[in-house]
């Protein structure tokens, strides 16, 4: 196997060339603004099915 160059990736908040003291993000603000969004559950974490299959009230028609 041949080591493949990796691109460097941006920064996934905002678009910025990462810096690797904060990687994988540019800065320590978008490094905290990740976390943040850890604590605040706006994370779906890839590879889990989405735990919205126990809604038995469907009968909320916006159209009632
Ligand atoms: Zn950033």
């Amino acid at each position: 196997m041949t080591t493949m160059p990796i691109p460097t990736r941006p920064c996934p908040l905002c678009g910025k060339p990462r810096d690797a003291a904060h990687a994988p993000f540019c800065s320590a603000r978008c490094r905290d603004r990740d976390l943040l969004r850890w604590l605040d559950d706006g994370y779906a974490i890839p590879g889990k099915p989405a735990d919205r299959g126990d809604d038995e009230a469907a009968d909320d028609t916006p159209f009632g």
